[in-house]
Order: C-alpha cells, then structure tokens, then sequence
C-alpha cells in the first residue's frame, strides 16, 4: 500500500508526532499560549515546522523570509534552524499578533535573527527589491492572505538564489481546491496550483502535508 499518499487517523497522528516531534521548549510554550487564540488554527502544525526546519537546514540557508507571522511559531522554528549569523525577514501587518511571540523568541534566544517587518508584505518585498536584495535570498515562506499569494510568489522568485526554495502554505485548502470555488480565496488558490504545475522556472512539488504544502526550488 505505497502507490498512493495513506490516510491519516487520529491514531497514526498521535503516533506520528510521539515518535518524531522534537521541539525547543520556547516552541512548546508558544504553542501552549497561541491555543486559547481565537484564530489558533492559523498556526502551522508542529510537525509541519519541524520539517520546515529540516528543509532549511538542508538548504544551508543564511537568509530567509517569511509573509505571515501571526503569533510567530512558524518565524520561532525557521529562526532556531538558521545558523547564528543567519536572519528571517518576517512580515505581517498585526502588531496584536505578532507580539504574542516576541518573548518566546527571546526565550529561544533568537530575536536577533528575527526582523519583523509590520507592514503590507508586498510593500516589504518591493523594498527588499528596490535595494538590491535580488538573488540574496535562500527559503520563503508564504503563509499570508491567500488572494495575495500569486504576487508573494512572484517576489519570492526574485529574491531567492538558484537552488533556493520557496514554501507556500494551505495549498489544498481543506480539500476545497478540488471543488468549484465559491470564494475569493479558494479561487486565487486553485489559479495558483494551475500556475504552478505548468512553472518551468521551479522544480515543485506539492505534499499533503499539514493543509498542503507546495515546494517550489528556484531552477
Ligand atoms: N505562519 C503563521 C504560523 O504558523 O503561526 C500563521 C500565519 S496566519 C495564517 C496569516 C498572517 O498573515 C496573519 O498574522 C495576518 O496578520 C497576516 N497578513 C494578512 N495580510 C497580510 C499582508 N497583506 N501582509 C502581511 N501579512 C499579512
Ligand atoms: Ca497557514
């Protein structure tokens, strides 16, 4: 029973991550703070960041981005997998959100690496652009307003060195992309997936890992 992606039960879940999650103590605690958050599912799985982490360690990245902060677990995990000198250029426009996490950071001592940016994410890409930033990039993560994706991506392309790898989140959207969209979101979604398939400028793939998680390595 290989040919195709196993289904996953409560139980292989609970097994999976006691047999494989290992978290700093700050990304546990941050975890534990963002669960009683109104909007705590926003947060990626620990085991999703976990491989993240892996990814970026394998890549050997220095520098990094990420469009969508929210209480930070996500930013904590890439920050811990970045090497001393390494930097996350972390973007969001909530100052309520974000702020939840900037202890935690501290507490991993990481905050160093972390520069939050709080403003539209497209304007802090421009900008990155604008100054030279082309090509200076390793990983991306997108994790942001899903209408706002395609534009993210694009930016991401530009930023990132041959070989680097841009990470795009909720990408089967519950399942929703494999239906008539009835929303703004799901359609921008399902045209990026199209877009992305037929993309000669990346190496892709697209796992069902967490909500979907697409890899795109620059080419
Ligand atoms: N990666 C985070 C994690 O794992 O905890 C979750 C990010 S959450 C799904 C999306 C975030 O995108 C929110 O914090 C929201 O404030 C932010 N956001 C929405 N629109 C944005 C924009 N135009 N520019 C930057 N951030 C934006
Ligand atoms: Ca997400």
């Amino acid at each position: 029973m290989s040919r195709r992606t196993l289904q996953i039960d409560d139980v292989l879940h609970d097994y999976l991550i006691a047999h494989s999650l290992r978290e700093h103590p700050a990304q546990t605690a941050l975890r534990e703070a963002t669960a009683s958050h109104p909007h705590a599912g926003m947060q990626i799985s620990p085991d999703q960041g976990q491989f993240m982490a892996l990814l970026v360690k394998l890549l050997g990245a220095r520098r990094a981005i990420e469009i969508g902060v929210f209480t930070g677990y996500s930013a904590l995990t890439v920050a811990l997998a970045l090497p001393e000198d390494g930097r996350l250029l972390a973007c969001d426009i909530s100052d309520e959100y974000t702020r939840v996490g900037r202890p935690f950071w501290q507490q991993a001592r990481v905050a160093h690496k972390i520069d939050l940016h709080l403003a539209p994410a497209l304007q802090t890409l421009d900008a990155q652009l604008a100054g030279g930033a082309a090509g200076q990039y390793d990983f991306a993560f997108i994790d942001a307003d899903k209408t706002g994706y395609d534009a993210y991506y694009e930016r991401c392309l530009l930023l990132l060195r041959t070989g680097g790898l841009i990470a795009i989140d909720n990408t089967l959207w519950s399942g929703s992309v494999a239906r008539p969209a009835r929303d703004a979101d799901t359609a921008a979604l399902q045209k990026l997936n199209a877009k992305l398939h037929a993309d000669a400028r990346v190496d892709l793939s697209l796992l069902p890992v967490g909500d979907g998680l697409t890899l795109a390595r620059k080419r």
